[in-house]
């Protein structure tokens, strides 16, 4: 693991940090923020660690001497209601995916939503957009970038998971009620494509939609999916699940660092990872 190379500074050497998650194996997540570290010369080190019982994470996170740590699957909620002080958006999404430990307290940020419009802004200007697929993570995504002054489109497969998004007052649509029309970004937030070769809607509707939009989104990493290959034919500028997970992580670290640094200087530390 690379950890930050000693520094001449009055900061207190080696802060730790972690991901907690299960599982946690598979994350990128202490390459990326232990690059950034030792690029910046700031005296942390990020580790993993596999939690099995959300209701340990606090007595965990605070039993490691952690200064920061993140949540992934399944502890987001967990890590929401082990925090003394929770922003306002991680409340209304019910997530925290960033815990920071502060004079005695702890307090849980959400970088997910805020890292995928980072993200998306660099795409261009982005006025509405449709997303596919109605689970956590379009809950979140729809609600930040409403927030944003975006209009924001909902389809999904199946109508139980639209219930959510209809209270919200989104316009929503299944497969059978869905036309399509045009919109700056396309965003896939099913999880289709993941561990299979599934579009996220049928192909008539989805060529129809792609041809009509500006920009393609996938929320999935590690991966070129079948969604993402009729966006390149099409020449579509587009980005994947890593970038977002490179613009929530950027944001933790700004929180990890108490702001020490700009975003684009971590930015710069920290994007050398996705080709590492
Ligand atoms: P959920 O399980 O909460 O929701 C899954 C959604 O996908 C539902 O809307 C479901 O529709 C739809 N779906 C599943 N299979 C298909 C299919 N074959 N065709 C069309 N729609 C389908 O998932 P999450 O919101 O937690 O995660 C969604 C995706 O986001 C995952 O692929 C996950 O890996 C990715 N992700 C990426 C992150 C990143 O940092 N890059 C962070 C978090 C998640 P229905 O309601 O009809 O079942």
């Amino acid at each position: 693991m690379i950890c930050a190379k000693k520094v001449e500074t009055d900061m207190p050497l080696e802060k730790l940090f972690a991901l907690f998650g299960n599982p946690v194996h598979h994350s990128k997540s202490p390459l990326m923020h232990n690059l950034a570290f030792h690029t910046l010369g700031y005296p942390g080190c990020y580790t993993r660690w596999l939690l099995e019982d959300s209701g340990k994470l606090r007595d965990t996170f605070i039993g490691l001497g952690l200064e920061g740590a993140n949540i992934t699957v399944p502890h987001k909620e967990a890590a929401m209601r082990a925090a003394d002080i929770v922003e306002p958006f991680a409340l209304e999404v019910r997530a925290v995916n960033t815990l920071i430990y502060k004079e005695g307290k702890l307090y849980g940020y959400n970088t997910d939503a805020p890292g995928f419009y980072r993200a998306l802004k660099k795409l261009g200007p982005v006025r509405n957009v449709l997303i596919m697929g109605a689970g956590g993570t379009a809950r979140a995504l729809s609600l930040y970038l409403r927030s944003q002054g975006i209009d924001v489109e909902i389809v999904n497969r199946s109508a139980p998971r639209l219930e959510w998004f209809k209270k919200e007052g989104f316009v929503c649509h299944t497969w059978d009620t869905f036309k399509p029309k045009s919109h700056d970004a396309l965003i896939n937030c099913t999880s289709a494509g993941l561990i299979d070769d599934a579009l996220p809607m049928p192909k008539p509707l989805l060529d129809d939609s792609l041809k009509r939009a500006k920009y393609a989104v996938d929320v999935i990493y590690g991966k070129m999916t079948p969604f993402l290959k009729e966006a390149t034919a099409l020449g579509l500028p587009h980005f994947d699940g890593s970038e977002m997970l490179l613009q929530q992580g950027i944001l933790a670290f700004d929180h990890f660092t108490d702001h020490l640094y700009s975003l684009d200087e971590i930015e710069a530390a920290m994007r050398p990872f996705l080709t590492l």
